[in-house]
């Protein structure tokens, strides 16, 4: 029979770690935890295959079916507590949450104290001798359970939540301000108008049972796997809809039963950095996410991050030790054992670990461990220490590399003398490291107003997370290292710094003041993420510093990896960037890029006006010296490596002005009419320019073009071999169908070649190879590789070709594809497996059935695409080629694909 609840409690557990797909991340690891010793109140998880099955076959059918094994599992927690669900002397209270297989904050509220009604209540009331603590409780339950499951929460942010106008309205009456100056009986009160409220709004009583309100709150958990902000997270974060969340139910622990209780969140090691040291944020004498939320000012755990937090803030250290004294001060064995606890978790799990702790009346419960989010800084530096702490070895290290994130270390970061001199407006916490300057916008669904903006809040909350992504940095006024921001920040590797205090917002003006200054919607700012620093106005940016640890994890690709990593580069300049990040080769120089600047246009635009062979050779001869001269930089640049150069590709069109204006600025160049430019420009007309006269077809057609490239590209390798430099050019034929048109450009060259050596006698080693690109070619590359020496996979012009896509048109419905789910993803980003992939294989197979030793490459945008590398790894390439600064990327995911 399929189990599809998992209990957990009192050092036992049905689940373990590695059960994640079906327990989810959260109950996975509260079973582990049990396991391993740690106090964690007793509770059960419902499985991810129930929620699939919920939304497959519906809600009776489901929960008929698990009904027996949550009655069970119930029975188990109210034996383990010694309590029972609705009991008047001692009641059963648990929270339900969700928990999907990779961690998706704020995708559904969790419920708390559930199980609460007039008789639980009573029974609270008695057990803790604390009345208004059991009415507080209550309170709160019926809100979250009203907003949450009967969906009495607004829809929009506009709108005011129907509970909290309850509440502001009953402190205008009693004439207070905050919610601890509440008496038993205004909380009393609260619960019957929040009950009313409920009624008036949904039309339903509020359920008193607590099987009820347990087997609504789970289907609400179910339903919210496909609400907005689930969906809209997964396609942020890549996250198949088909997964599922599971649901934990776990006895309820107190952290808001009075001084000697509390509750916090912490990270095991600093996750902006990496630095090993056990840091986090708690409230005394508070419940659920009140530290996250931001509605009070959470505590530093240690005393060295409580010291750092007051300098920031510019708190005196005697008000902080009365005010906002560390817990570590505050409550010394709680610290002590909570400390242990940390140690312990990271050693069992041997990564940094991000935990979630309530203390009630001086004793330590743990609600949660995941490993942490971190910045693409703390990824390198957590992996390369862990490592050489002797916890993992070093395939695992490689593999924490998440080679996306890498992106993040490529990036620019502020200049160190413009940062000198920038004026510092204000300073905050540095939550999300890296540099961002951006125009200020208010309100997350308005950070698309401008290009490059920076959006600055109170606080943020999960709806803001569209907002956040489009952002290039966000600048928070209230809420610690572990507030949303920080933490949403950290898992994008966006610039982030929280907790400004100095910062006053006025979302109504849409002012920000600052120390008496003021600063609209529109005012360019910059953040420092690394420093928390805020600056006013745009700070100039500089290219990053590579730490040693990143350069051990490439060493660690090096290592494991089977095909090599080349890159696109046109030009010295870019090949050098590209083989300091350690590319071995160019996978891909575009010859037609060399054809724009200055006089080269000119000839170019000769060679195209030319009515004969001889003017064209006369207009190639110009050519000639300019592309030998750029071959043998950057031949040089790669000396030692293959280069892989391509001949003209794009359609002649492309080389003739367009615009009214440019055309007369030729003819005047050129000393010829316009009207004999703009005849040119009609000639060279296509309806289809993509399908049109381009790649080899140009060559076949005027063989005199390929035969001056194939010149410049073997009298820039013999010079310079004659320098004793290694260079290997590796001359690429684009865009062939049929072997035949293949053949004569390779014989073009060869024959070029051959005079070239007897001219200069003396020889240099070359290859001669082709782009596969169009499925005709894939399709017979077994007689094309009878005279081609290497393949180069154009996964650009494949993709176009094989689902009948235009690349410059597809921007009209390949948005929507991807919204309605009929592509994953966008195809000229990640390589279509499925399809374009499968051409791929074959070329790749037919290929070497005929030259077993064929040297096989990817040279498309999809190259430094970690997934598409894997595959590229899979159907046994040599080598993936991509933009320099994706070279460390594909490095990674390279090695990573080799590993397994
Ligand atoms: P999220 O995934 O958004 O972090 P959680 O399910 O972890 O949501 O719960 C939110 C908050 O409620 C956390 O701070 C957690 O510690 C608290 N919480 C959850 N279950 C319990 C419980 N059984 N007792 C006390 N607090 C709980
Ligand atoms: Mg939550
Ligand atoms: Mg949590």
């Amino acid at each position: 029979m399929v189990k599809h609840v998992y209990t957990f409690g009192a050092g036992e557990a049905e689940g373990k770690a590695d059960m994640k797909n079906l327990l989810g991340g959260k109950g996975a690891n509260l079973a582990e935890m049990n396991l391993i010793g740690v106090p964690v109140p007793p509770g059960f998880t419902i499985t991810t295959e129930v929620c699939t099955m919920y939304n497959e076959q519906g809600q009776q059918a489901t929960f008929d079916l698990i009904k027996p094994e949550v009655e069970a599992a119930v029975a188990l927690v109210e034996k383990l507590t010694g309590t029972k669900f609705g009991d008047k002397e001692n009641p059963c209270l648990v929270s339900v949450r969700s928990g999907a297989r990779a961690s998706m904050p704020g995708m559904m509220d969790t419920v708390l104290n559930l199980g609460m009604n007039e008789d639980a209540v009573e029974g609270i009331s008695k057990k803790s001798g604390n009345s208004r603590f059991a009415w507080d409780s209550y309170r709160r339950f019926v809100q979250m359970y009203g907003d949450v499951v009967m969906e009495m929460k607004p829809a929009s942010k506009e709108e005011i939540d129907p509970f909290e106008e309850i509440i502001e309205q009953l402190k205008e009456e009693k004439g207070i301000q905050l919610d601890t100056q509440f008496t038993t009986e205004d909380l009393q009160e609260l619960v019957r108008r929040f009950k009313a409220a409920v009624k008036k709004v949904t039309g339903k009583d509020f359920p008193t049972d607590p099987w009820e309100q347990l087997w609504g709150s789970v289907a609400a958990v179910f339903n919210s796997w496909n609400n907005d902000r689930a969906i809209l997270y997964r396609r942020l974060e890549q996250i198949p809809g088909e997964w599922g969340t599971a649901v934990n139910v776990q006895a309820m622990v107190f952290g808001n039963m009075g001084e000697n209780s509390g509750t916090g969140v912490a990270f095991t090691r600093d996750a902006a950095t990496g630095e090993d040291i056990f840091n986090g944020e708690y409230l005394i004498n508070a419940q659920g996410e009140d530290v996250v939320a931001g509605i009070r000012t959470p505590q530093e755990i240690t005393i060295e991050g409580s010291k750092r937090w007051a300098v920031l803030q510019g708190v005196s250290e005697e008000d902080r030790t009365s005010k906002y004294p560390s817990l570590e001060e505050a409550m010394p064995e709680m610290y002590r054992q909570l400390n242990e606890t940390q140690q312990k978790l990271e050693d069992h799990y041997s990564d940094m670990q991000d935990l979630e702790f309530t203390i009630q009346e001086g004793k330590l419960w743990l609600l949660q461990t995941r490993n942490g989010k971190r910045t693409g800084a703390a990824m390198v530096n957590i992996a390369i220490d862990m490592l050489e702490e002797g916890r993992i070895d070093e395939k695992t290290a490689l593999n924490r590399i998440d080679a996306a994130k890498l992106d993040e270390l490529l990036h620019p970061v502020f200049d160190t003398a413009a940062m000198k001199t920038a004026t510092v407006l204000a300073k905050g916490l540095p939550a999300s490291p890296g540099a961002a300057t951006g125009q200020v916008v208010f309100f997350a669904d308005e950070a698309n107003k401008y290009p490059e903006s920076v959006l600055v809040r109170v606080e943020t909350s999960p709806e803001d997370l569209e907002g956040m992504h489009i952002a290039k940095g966000i600048l928070t006024a209230r809420g610690g290292m572990t507030s949303h921001a920080a933490v949403v920040a950290r898992g994008m590797g966006k610039c982030c710094v929280s907790g400004a205090g100095a910062v006053k917002i006025n979302y109504k003006t849409r002012v920000m003041t600052i120390d008496g200054v003021e600063f609209q919607q529109g005012d360019w700012i910059s953040l420092n993420g690394t420093t928390g620093e805020v600056y006013k106005g745009k700070v100039a940016t500089m290219d990053p510093e590579m730490s040693g640890n990143f350069a051990k994890i490439m060493d660690l690709a090096a290592k494991y990896t089977r095909m090599a990593v080349r890159t696109n580069a046109d030009s010295p300049a870019d090949a050098q960037v590209a083989r300091d990040f350690g590319a071995q080769g160019i996978g891909l120089c575009r010859t037609e890029h060399m054809f724009f600047e200055g006089e080269r246009i000119k000839a170019m635009r000769e060679m195209i006006l030319a009515k004969t062979e001889v003017e064209r050779r006369k207009a190639l001869d110009k050519l000639l010296p300019y592309q030998r001269e750029d071959f043998e930089g950057i031949l040089e640049a790669m000396a030692g490596y293959g280069v892989t150069i391509r001949l003209l590709d794009p359609p002649l069109h492309e080389f003739v002005p367009h615009e009214e204006a440019n055309q007369k600025e030729m003819a005047d160049e050129m000393g010829i009419s316009v009207e004999a430019v703009k005849a040119l420009v009609e000639d060279l007309h296509e309806f289809n320019p993509m399908l049109g006269h381009r790649g080899c077809r140009l060559g076949n057609t005027y063989p005199e073009i390929t035969e001056m490239q194939a010149r410049a590209i073997i009298e820039a390798a013999v010079n310079l071999t004659q320098k004793g430099v290694d260079a290997r050019p590796e001359i690429m034929v684009p865009l062939i169908g049929t072997v035949k048109e293949f053949k004569l450009q390779a014989d073009i060259i060869n024959t070029t070649a051959e005079k070239v050596f007897a001219e200069k006698g003396a020889r240099c080693d070359y290859m001669v190879g082709t782009m596969i690109e169009i499925p005709r070619a894939a399709m017979t590359a077994d007689l094309v590789a009878e005279h081609a020496e290497f393949f180069s996979f154009g996964t650009n012009d494949l993709t176009q070709m094989t689902f009948g896509y235009s690349r410059d048109d597809a921007g009209k419905f390949l948005p929507i594809y991807i919204e309605k789910g009929i592509l994953k993803n966008d195809p000229f980003q990640v390589l279509d497996q499925e399809g374009v992939g499968q051409i791929v294989k074959i070329g790749v197979e037919k290929g070497r059935s005929t030259k077993p030793d064929l040297k096989v490459g990817i040279c498309g945008e999809h190259g430094g695409e970690p997934s598409s590398v894997k595959f590229c790894n899979s159907v046994g390439m040599n080598y993936v080629s991509c933009s320099p600064y994706r070279v460390p990327i594909a490095r990674v995911a390279a090695a990573q694909a080799n590993i397994g």
